[in-house]
């Protein structure tokens, strides 16, 4: 899942978007209410965190473009101003929830996934799955067969990726992008090794491999045709 932070405080933002990355979300990071703003207007994200107070663009006003453009993302507003009026107005423009700063971040965190629960569609966006094996996003659960099958963040992360994009093939660099967020040379082994623990997890104990190498190319999970029933 995709997750977007506008915050001015550059520590702050920084800590966050590590913190959120080791939890397995893909995270941009605008330290500013202009560039946020247009991220915000023009790319998909799964869920908002706003600094209210920016030097720009604040995040009130964000948040009211937003919805203006009839954009229903969720958004959690961040701010040292605890007074009832800020809230307030924040809640009355459509914030769906409200963190005081400082706070810790396992509250972040438990507060990002409860609003990821609460404005996922149904079935569609709570869980995805590939013949037996299940993914519970919420949860960042994997199971095979309804058997659990325990993943490190990365692992899901990568495994999330491929689901969502079943039957295509996913060469290296687009793994490494959006699963590390950074760029690796091609020729690095990082995506090898991680797909051969991920495989070690979720294929080798199963007659039915989903894993497929696609030779030169990359990565791709779905049912293999001729084990199509
Ligand atoms: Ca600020």
């Amino acid at each position: 899942m995709k997750l977007l932070i506008v915050e001015d405080e550059i520590k702050t933002g920084e800590y966050l978007k590590q913190g959120l990355n080791e939890a397995g979300f893909v995270v941009d990071l605008s330290h500013n209410g202009l560039d946020g703003h247009h991220l915000a207007m023009t790319e998909r994200y799964d869920l908002l965190i706003l600094d209210v107070m920016l030097p720009d663009v604040d995040g009130w006003r964000i948040l009211q473009s937003l919805r203006e453009a009839g954009k229903e993302v969720p958004v959690l507003f961040l701010t040292a101003r605890d007074s009832i009026d800020d809230r307030v107005k924040g809640l009355e423009l459509g914030a769906d929830d409200y963190l005081v700063k400082p706070f810790v971040f396992a509250e972040l965190l438990a507060r990002v996934r409860t609003l990821l629960r609460r404005s996922a569609t149904p079935a569609t966006e709570l869980s995805l799955s590939v013949a037996d094996l299940a993914l519970d996003l919420a949860r960042h659960r994997a199971s095979r067969g309804g058997r659990r099958i325990h993943l490190t963040t990365k692992e899901f992360a990568l495994l999330e990726l491929l689901v969502r994009r079943q039957g295509e093939v996913l060469p290296r660099s687009l793994i490494a992008s959006q699963v590390w967020d950074m760029n690796f040379d091609s020729d690095t082994n990082v995506i090898d090794v991680a797909i051969r623990r991920l495989r070690g997890k979720i294929d080798d104990n199963y007659d039915l491999k989903l894993i497929q190498t696609i030779r030169g190319m990359g990565y791709m999970i779905d049912v293999p045709e001729e084990q199509i029933d």
